[in-house]
Order: structure tokens, then C-alpha cells, then sequence
């Protein structure tokens, strides 16, 4: 065990605060990271303040993880010292469900392990994320990242990049779709830019006024008010795929009704609460509600070549770590322009 430095929240109701954890020895299949940057994520935000429930105190968030490999196992092939690379939100899972077979390990049937407040496959240990120094993870789920790129703006991919990614290649958005994408914070603006990379015209839906203009420049071709009325009546029929984003409660049905008819619209956002979806919003237009979590590692790998091949990274804040209880603090106000990146160094002076 390596006892490492990382923050912690202790309660739903505390700020986040510096902490130790152990890290296990890499085993034969594991690698060690030295992290480099952490995204932050509004589900680290949740989880922290226990808003889904089941938070096991203390928790370190931190899924969008960008570092250095310090150390390998001696049966590790995929990776050796010195690479760049990258987690993201799981780091386990069983292995040999039909969902892990077909590279789908976000759905494993087991359950698998998620890279914070979460079992690892002993069932027993509780996994911490990346808000510390270094990491340990067994080889197949460690991504290879290009140094082609600004490596803290890769390290929200790791996440909202493979997020808004896999649903835009399931429901195989291409050239001339019409698509919105509904909030615009840290999944929003990947879901903008990598909708525009496909081809598609992006509508940005936003209920911020003031994010217009960066709705423009991440590549949206238009952007509507939701809090006017006479903007979603305008828009009802449009949308032949739409990404939601949204964290918090609002009105599946007035989206619902912005969609064509075979319509689909992906929910991506958790809000905490169940919210209410009127039979009559499918059925007249026979369109399809479905959600989507992350993405499994052979496409997040392929996402994140993908980013290399076409230039494609977050638009991000640096903080230092003792900046993070204000960091969510902005979060929430929809004050994040758009993704906060960690430079861990802050962590280890
Ligand atoms: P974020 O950066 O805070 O962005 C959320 C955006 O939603 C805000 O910028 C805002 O955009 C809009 N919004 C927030 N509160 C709203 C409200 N009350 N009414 C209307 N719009 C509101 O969050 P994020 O990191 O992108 O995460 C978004 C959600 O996705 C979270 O619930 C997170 O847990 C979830 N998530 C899901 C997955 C998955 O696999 N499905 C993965 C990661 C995260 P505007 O100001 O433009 O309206
Ligand atoms: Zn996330």
C-alpha cells in the first residue's frame, strides 16, 4: 500500500477537504498513474452531497483522469513507463457478461467498478477517484492518450467527451441531422462540438442568454431561449435526435414535443428526482425516450483517437484543488465556462 495525498468530502453537508488514501501495490496487471489533471464533473457534485443517495463517506470524485504511468505489473502489455494515458469512470468489471463481451462494460451485468464510491470486483474494497496524486488500475482500462494534444483540455473526454460521443454513434447522427442539445456545461459543449465534427445542424437549448455567443463558437448553428414560450413553439417538429444534458429537474414533455416524428430524445442528465413523462408526448409522433451511460473502453478508446484525428478538446478552467469547493459552487449557478480542470500539481506542493 502507498499512502497518497487527495481531497475528500467527509459529509453530504461539508466541504471538500485534503485527505489520505491508500493505493495498493500494482499487481501484475495493474498500472500506476501519477495524475496529472482531473475534470470535474456535476456527478462528482452529486455524489459528494450524496443527492442520488448511496454516497459511502469519505469519497474522492474525480473520473476524468489524465497522468503519467509510473509503474506497470509484470504481465502488463499494453502500457509501459512514461506513457500518457487516461481513466475514466469505471475501472473493473466482471469480465465475462454478455455486456463486458460485447465491449459494453458500462452495463455489465455483474456490476462493475466505478472509478469512485464504488465496490471493486472483491466486493469489499471502496474505489477513490482521481482528485489525488496517483491511481492504480488493472491494464484494460487504462486509455491511451495522444500527446498531440493539450492533455488537461483531453481530461474531460475521459468523460463528457465519451458521454455525448457514444449516443451521437449509437443513434448514428450524420450529416444533415437535426439535433439539439439541451444545457450548455460540460457534457453540453462536448455534445456540441462533437455533433457539428459528424456533420449535423446543431440547435443549442440553453435557458442562459449570456452563452449565446460560445454556443457559436463551439460549432452550434443556432441557439434558442428555453425560458421563452414562443421558442419552443416555434421549434416543435424540428429535432430528429436531441441530447439532454440538463442536471436538474425540468419538463421532459415540452422537449418531447421539439422532436420529429421517429424522433429520439437521449437523456444524459441525472437529475436526482423522478420526473414525469406523459404517454401522449411518445405516442403522437412515436417517438422514442431513451437514456445512455458513458461509453465502454474499445469506444472510448476509439472516441478519444477520434478527438486526436479531428482537433477535438474541452473548453476549460484550470483550478488548483483548493479551489474546488468554489468550483461547485459555480457548477451549480451554470458558471462554467465549460469544464474545470484540476492541475494536480496543487495536490503534491
Ligand atoms: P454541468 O456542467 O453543470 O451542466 C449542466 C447544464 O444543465 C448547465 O450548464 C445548464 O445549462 C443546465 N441546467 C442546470 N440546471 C438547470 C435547470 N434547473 N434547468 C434547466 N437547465 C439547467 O453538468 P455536466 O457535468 O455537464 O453534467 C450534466 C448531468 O449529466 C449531471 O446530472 C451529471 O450527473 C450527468 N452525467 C451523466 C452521465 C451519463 O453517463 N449519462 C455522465 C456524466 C454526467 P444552461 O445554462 O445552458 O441551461
Ligand atoms: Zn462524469
Amino acid at each position: 500500500m502507498t499512502l497518497v495525498k487527495a481531497y475528500a468530502a467527509e459529509k453530504a453537508d461539508k466541504p471538500l477537504a485534503p485527505f489520505k488514501i491508500d493505493r495498493r501495490e500494482p499487481g501484475a496487471k495493474d498500472v500506476e498513474i501519477e495524475i496529472l489533471y482531473c475534470g470535474v464533473c456535476h456527478s462528482d457534485i452529486h455524489t459528494a452531497r450524496n443527492e442520488w443517495g448511496g454516497t459511502i463517506y469519505p469519497v474522492v470524485p474525480g473520473h476524468e483522469i489524465v497522468g503519467k504511468v509510473t509503474r506497470v505489473g509484470n504481465d502488463v502489455t499494453n502500457h509501459k513507463v512514461g506513457d500518457t494515458v487516461g481513466v475514466g469512470c469505471f475501472v473493473d468489471s466482471c469480465g465475462h457478461c454478455a455486456n463486458c463481451k460485447d465491449d459494453l462494460e458500462q452495463y455489465c451485468e455483474n456490476g462493475n467498478t466505478q472509478t469512485y464510491n464504488s465496490k471493486s470486483q472483491d466486493k469489499k474494497t471502496i474505489t477513490s477517484g482521481g482528485y489525488s496524486t496517483h491511481i492504480v488500475v488493472t491494464e484494460g482500462f487504462v486509455l491511451k492518450i495522444s500527446d498531440k494534444l493539450n492533455l488537461a483540455a483531453v481530461a474531460p473526454l475521459l468523460c463528457a467527451g465519451i458521454t455525448t460521443y457514444s449516443p451521437l454513434k449509437h443513434w448514428n447522427c450524420k450529416k444533415g441531422d437535426k439535433v439539439a442539445v439541451v444545457g450548455l456545461g460540460g457534457l453540453g459543449h462536448m455534445a456540441v462540438k462533437l455533433a457539428a465534427s459528424m456533420g449535423a445542424e446543431v440547435t443549442m437549448l440553453s435557458r442562459s442568454p449570456e452563452k449565446a455567443k460560445d454556443a457559436d463558437e463551439l460549432g452550434a448553428h443556432h441557439f434558442e431561449l428555453t425560458t421563452k414560450p414562443e421558442n419552443m413553439k416555434k421549434l416543435a417538429h424540428s429535432f430528429d435526435l436531441i441530447i439532454d444534458t440538463v442536471s436538474a429537474e425540468h419538463d421532459y414533455n415540452s422537449y418531447l414535443s421539439l422532436l420529429k416524428t421517429n424522433g429520439t430524445m437521449v437523456l444524459l442528465g441525472v437529475p436526482p428526482e423522478a420526473l414525469p413523462v406523459h404517454a401522449g408526448s411518445l405516442i403522437f409522433g412515436r417517438r422514442s425516450l431513451v437514456g445512455s451511460l458513458v461509453g465502454g473502453i474499445k469506444e472510448t478508446q476509439e472516441m478519444l483517437d477520434y478527438c486526436a484525428e479531428h482537433n477535438i478538446v474541452s473548453d476549460i478552467e484550470m483550478i488548483n484543488i483548493d479551489q474546488i469547493n468554489e468550483a461547485y459552487e459555480r457548477t451549480l449557478k451554470g458558471d462554467v465556462h465549460y469544464r474545470f480542470v484540476i492541475d494536480m500539481k496543487s495536490l503534491k506542493e
